[in-house]
């Protein structure tokens, strides 16, 4: 996953470049061992400035929808007579780009927005979203997380209330069903995982799931306990995905490149091990440092600890829930 894009002619960083290098020293500042994030600048802020920046790419999936990456978390556009739907909305730094990538897609207007789940890499777009014209829609707890002032300990970050532009109009607890550009789209509560919001959102006739960040592809995930999630609910959620799809599902995870089922069973099987790993130290009275000194991911970093969480943070938040 590791790729080093040389930094541009005006001296901005690309996403990648971004992502291989400063997230990894943030993540590395973030952790010091009894703490999940040292003192400094909230990886919520360098998100935000990479966003600033960051190239949106665009990927076609299957029939009208398409794939933008590049701002915050994964973004999957559906086009059509009814308007466009996004699933996710980005960081707001990254309006302009976005914009152009809609534009490109077709001149449909942006209509429907729905929210995987709270967390401002997924939601920060939806005031500007909404100001054009787009109906949110996402779980209750999405909009409760939003509504008020919700601290995240491991950002080192409170993030305060959204405008009210910002807010889902519309919300639902277990699940609700949207028909929009002739698609019928089944959006599901996964129940407590990676937070206690995250919803899966299937496109049906293209046979395309969006998990949100219950899945990142490649990477190890971050988990977020403040607001309700765990590393049993987050395997849990892996387990979910793996039965909802079949072998040409197109899979979309929150972060990464999209995948199938066969990288839904290696996420899942990599938590497992882990989570296993952990919880047997846990239960022989080690602290967090002596966990994390004796590197139960070792063998999994090069491969999944190269983004945001590396093995040390992942270790940390495995540990808070065993
Ligand atoms: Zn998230």
């Amino acid at each position: 996953m590791k790729a080093i894009t040389p930094v541009n002619e005006r001296g901005n960083f690309s996403r990648r470049h971004f992502l291989s290098t400063a997230s990894a020293a943030v993540a590395a500042l973030w952790f010091t061992p009894g703490r999940l994030f040292a003192e400094g600048e909230s990886p919520v802020i360098g998100f935000r400035k990479a966003a600033a920046t960051a190239k949106i790419t665009i990927q076609k999936l299957r029939g009208n929808i398409s794939l933008l990456e590049g701002s915050g978390g994964n973004i999957t556009v559906l086009t059509g007579r009814d308007g466009k739907l996004l699933v996710d909305a980005g960081i707001t730094a990254s309006r302009a780009r976005i914009t152009e990538a809609l534009d490109s897609l077709s001149a449909d207007p942006v209509r429907h927005l729905v929210n995987t789940h709270w967390h401002f890499d997924h939601t920060d777009g939806n005031e500007w979203l909404h100001s054009l014209g787009a109906e949110i829609t996402a779980h209750e707890n999405t909009r409760k997380h939003l509504s008020v002032a919700t601290r995240v300990d491991d950002w080192n970050f409170t993030f305060p209330p959204s405008p009210k532009g910002a807010l889902p109009a519309k919300v639902f607890k277990k699940d609700h069903k949207l028909h929009v550009n002739g698609t019928k789209l089944v959006l599901e509560h996964y129940g407590p995982s990676h937070t206690d919001s995250d919803i899966s959102v299937r496109f049906t006739e293209a046979d395309i799931l969006q998990t949100g960040d219950t899945w990142w592809n490649g990477h190890f995930p971050f988990i977020d306990y403040s607001t309700g999630g765990s590393i049993n609910g987050t395997i849990g959620a892996a387990e979910v995905n793996i039965a909802k799809v079949a072998e040409k599902t197109i899979v979309v995870p929150g972060h990464g490149p999209i995948g199938g089922k066969s990288q839904l069973i290696e996420f899942r099987d990599m938590l497992i091990t882990i989570r296993e790993r952990v919880a047997a130290l846990k239960e022989q009275g080690k602290s967090l440092d002596e966990v994390v000194a004796s590197k139960p991911t070792a063998d999994y970093d090069a491969r999944w600890g190269s983004f945001f969480i590396n093995g040390r943070t992942f270790t940390g938040l495995v540990y808070a829930g065993v």
